[in-house]
């Protein structure tokens, strides 16, 4: 992680952090959520204000990663490299509490965790994820992601859909359900998609995968679009919501789907449903009514609960897409953010950027980049400042920018974890 400190804090007093500007006591950052934004803004905070007290909360030893998951489903990668432990934070000095947060009282200021334990703090960073809307979809409850997994948090769903993709005969169906915007990683399910038909192509030629859309517009779909005609032709089949692919229930004990007009009986199922904020953020007091965190655009602080900052998927921060990469630098400005407030110095607008690759085949992936400002009370794209992948490629360039998301995902991995 390359941090000028000093240009960061440009202005702040040497001791500003130190016990004695805070009493007897440095203050104290919490950070519930050791993903992606939650490691990189506990990390970050200590190499910029290293006097700082900082605690990352999070319910698992170690963290399964959802990035380059599609290629494990394809058969591309082995879980062993979605695994990651908390070594670099505990390294930087950051507390590290192995637990689940269950309550925040933001007046307070004190989280209450599984066992009961309360701890305190003067500012408290949530990166919590995203939870699945059960039941949003008729007949999508918990219990039917055994038999329709939804694999839209990695680990044990996505070796379970595997073990299903690898189990299904020759000639069988598979569908796939893409909910309405907003989720999780927009292009998440079209490269699911490209890396699944792979599979299917090559292992299992018979075989159909039909991805039923509750919308009509995607990320990067004319690339998305190109790549299925020319590669899988004869695998893969998208209905967008105008051609019937809005699904209206489903049933895992018979294995059917239903759109308005049409039922399909799937041998392998993959519903991506509807999403929400992690729970903690809704016991927080951070959610609204639309199941996501307003905050502020600048400090990322929630607009309903002072002293409690929101980042990465949890938050609406449209048009910034909830990716890793978009968690992983709201992380690092939240940190600075919260770094300069605790110094009495106010938040500063800043620019922010985000890209996200999708891998088409194995061996060649596609991108859109956007660059964000958010210093007009919102964050707003900068036309023009960002792009996607050409539809006619040079020679060579898909594979080119498959090799840049294998370094994106080390460089990222490294940041939050290593
Ligand atoms: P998370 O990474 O989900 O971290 C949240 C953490 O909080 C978890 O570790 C969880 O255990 C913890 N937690 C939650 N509640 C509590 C609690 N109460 N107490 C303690 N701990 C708690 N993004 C990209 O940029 N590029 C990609 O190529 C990409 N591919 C993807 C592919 C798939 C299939 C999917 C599903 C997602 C993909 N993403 C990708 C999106 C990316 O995974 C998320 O945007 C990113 O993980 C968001 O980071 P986060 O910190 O907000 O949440």
């Amino acid at each position: 992680m390359r941090l000028d400190r000093r240009a960061l804090l440009a202005g702040l007093p040497a001791a500003a952090f130190a016990p004695a500007a805070f009493g007897q006591t440095a203050a104290k950052v919490a950070v519930i959520g050791g993903g992606f934004g939650g490691a990189t803004a506990a990390r970050t905070l200590k190499r910029i204000a290293p006097e700082l007290d900082v605690t990352l909360i999070e319910a698992n030893a170690e963290y399964l990663a959802c990035p380059f998951s599609n290629l494990v489903l394809g058969g591309l990668r082995d879980m062993a490299g979605q695994r990651f432990a908390y070594a670099g934070p505990a390294r930087d000095g950051v507390h590290l509490v192995q637990a689940r947060a269950e309550a925040v009282d933001a007046a307070a200021k004190t989280i209450t965790l599984a066992d009961g334990a309360a701890l305190s703090y003067d500012r408290l960073i949530l990166s919590p994820g995203v939870d699945i809307r059960w039941g949003a979809l008729a007949g999508y409850d918990e219990a039917a992601a055994e038999p329709m997994p939804h694999a839209w948090k990695a680990g044990p769903q996505t070796a379970l859909l595997r073990r299903q993709l690898n189990a299904m005969a020759d000639g069988g169906l598979v569908v796939m359900t893409a909910p309405r915007a907003p989720y999780r990683c927009p292009p998440g399910p079209y490269e699911r998609a490209s890396l699944i038909a792979h599979y299917l192509k090559t292992e299992k030629p018979a075989s159909k995968l039909l991805i039923l859309d509750a919308k009509d517009d995607f990320s990067k779909k004319p690339l998305f679009l190109q790549a299925w005609s020319e590669l899988y032709p004869d695998t893969l089949e998208w209905r967008g919501a105008s051609a019937d692919g809005r699904v209206s229930r489903v049933d895992p004990q018979t294995m059917t789907i239903e759109t308005d007009f049409e039922a399909f009986q799937a041998d392998v199922a993959n519903i991506i449903p509807p999403q929400k904020a992690s729970a903690i953020a809704e016991r927080a007091g951070v959610a609204d009514a639309t199941g996501w965190c307003p905050i502020d655009a600048v400090s990322f602080e929630s607009t309903l609960q002072p002293g409690v900052h929101v980042i990465g998927d949890a938050t609406i921060a449209a048009p910034m897409p909830k990716s890793a990469f978009s968690a992983n630098l709201q992380g690092k400005i939240c940190a600075i953010q919260v770094a300069r407030l605790l110094a009495d110095l106010p938040a500063e607008p800043t620019l922010l950027a985000n890209t996200c690759y999708s891998f088409v085949a194995p061996d060649a992936a596609v991108s859109v980049s956007g660059v964000y400002a958010n210093g007009a009370g919102a964050f707003a794209e900068i036309p023009g400042a960002g792009g996607v992948s050409p539809l006619i490629p040079e020679p060579g360039g898909r594979a080119e920018e498959a090799a840049q998301a294998r370094d994106w995902y080390a460089a990222i991995t490294a940041e939050a974890f290593g």
